[in-house]
């Protein structure tokens, strides 16, 4: 079966297609030129056929949210409340990123729990299996991982966060620069150079890349290009090793897009709000326009506890600037596995940044719902108010827990509502009613 670019390249509008031209009110036109050309990917597996998303340049900014067992706690239906969690407060896409426990059960079980598009990073349970089966994740040989990917792609993973771009230059940079103020902090990356010095080889995924593409275009899962040597730290950002690797990241993204493989960037990590720009403006031009996939990023380093605000921060520039997909981060980042709360906290604290970067990224089409709302506030209705709210719910709750006398104000002001009399004004002598 052909994937959705190799479909688009032939002119074939698919249903996933023009689901998104509809969800997203452009053109099927539009849609089909830019998964042809790359630069929107469409999350799918021909075995599992998830909600059609699409990410990309010309569409709204998407947020994924990441759940997963841990080597410390191991709980299979709490991963599906979060899975759920996510769905509910508005992610986009999901990532399965158990290390902990059984680790095809539970991929298996969080797949048929939710219609999003999952993901996952394979290296993790590679490393996991080789770590059981040897006592030592540096003897997993590459047969063991390539049949893995391809098991998982057959259970229907919509994207794989593959780490290609770790190979012996990128290493070679981290050498030379001797030093990184946060270390690795990519689990699938800091295994990946591991395996790579006690082996004393190239990465397979890097030299064997073809086969990676492969088998990902099977399925028509999209090659997300990991990003292993992401900087954990506001003072490792864009240092020249994470350079090393967006660039080889960059090459075989167009290397995949050639193959008929739907392709997509990681970046970073920590990086401070001066840097946002000039990284994604990078990433695009040598990739090619491939979409562009941020972990946020955090813009600072010393937040714990309120990660979630941090990253949305970070994320709320990102969009702005053309990332296309930005993964949340929950209160619990840096400090602990996160509850199903903290799945909630995160995915709306990423879906506010997500609306705020696209306010700018469109400023034509993404401001209007703000000027609805300032009309609402303006004339006190407050039923329209919690309509243009992005969490409605949240909204009722707190006006409904503090209700005012007069039910057209709110306690914040109560008799002193400043809107009441702005209105009475308007109505008399300033006149309001050009709008
Ligand atoms: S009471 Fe104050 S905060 Fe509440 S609606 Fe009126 S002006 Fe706004």
């Amino acid at each position: 079966m052909k994937t959705q670019i190799e479909l688009a390249r032939h002119g074939v509008l698919t249903t996933q297609m023009a689901t998104i031209a509809q969800d997203e009110n452009l053109s099927p036109d539009f849609i089909l030129q830019m998964v042809a050309e790359g630069k929107i990917v469409i999350p799918w597996n021909h075995n599992r056929k998830p909600k059609a998303v699409g990410i990309g340049k010309g569409l709204r900014t998407k947020v994924n949210a990441s759940i997963g067992t841990s080597s410390d706690i191991v709980d299979y239906a709490e991963e599906v409340r979060k899975a759920q969690a996510a769905e509910e407060s508005g992610a986009d896409t999901l990532m399965e990123l158990s290390v902990g426990g059984d680790l095809d059960r539970i991929r298996r079980e969080i797949i048929a729990a939710v219609d999003l598009p999952v993901g996952n990073v394979p290296l993790y349970q590679a490393f996991c299996e080789a770590g059981k089966k040897y006592g030592d994740p540096n003897r997993l040989d590459e047969e063991m991982l390539f049949d893995l990917i391809e098991q998982q792609c057959a259970d229907g993973l919509a994207f794989m966060a593959v780490h290609c771009g770790i190979n012996r230059y990128t290493i070679e940079r981290l050498k030379r620069q001797g030093y990184r103020y946060g270390g690795l902090v990519s689990k699938g990356g800091v295994g990946m150079a591991a395996w790579m010095l006690a082996n004393n080889r190239e990465n397979p995924l890097y030299e064997k890349f073809d086969r990676v593409v492969g088998i990902l275009k099977k399925y028509d899962t999209v090659l997300s290009l990991g990003n292993g040597l992401r900087a954990g730290a506001i003072h490792d950002s864009s240092d020249r090793a994470q350079v090393q690797e967006l660039l080889i990241n960059c090459e075989l993204a167009e290397i995949g897009r050639d193959m008929g493989c739907q392709m997509l960037v990681e970046g970073p990590g920590h990086v401070p709000l001066d840097e946002i720009e000039g990284n994604i403006q990078l990433q695009k031009r040598m990739s090619g326009g491939a979409p562009y996939y941020m972990l946020g990023p955090i813009p600072t380093d010393v937040a714990p506890g309120f990660d979630h605000i941090t990253a949305a921060i970070g994320a709320a520039q990102s969009s702005r600037y053309g990332a296309d997909l930005i993964c949340y981060i929950t209160p619990a980042e840096h400090l602990a596995l996160p509850t199903e709360e903290d799945v909630r906290q995160g995915v709306k604290a990423a879906r506010i940044a997500a609306y705020i970067g696209d306010m700018n990224k469109y400023p034509e089409k993404g401001r209007q719902q703000d000027k609805e709302m300032s009309k609402a506030r303006r004339d006190l209705n407050w039923e329209k108010q919690f309509s243009l709210a992005l969490f409605p719910e949240d909204a009722r709750a707190i006006r409904g827990s503090r209700m005012p006398e007069d039910e057209q104000t709110c306690t914040m002001c109560g008799d002193f509502c400043a809107s009441r009399s702005a209105g009475k004004l308007f109505a008399g002598e300033l006149r309001g009613d050009k709008i």
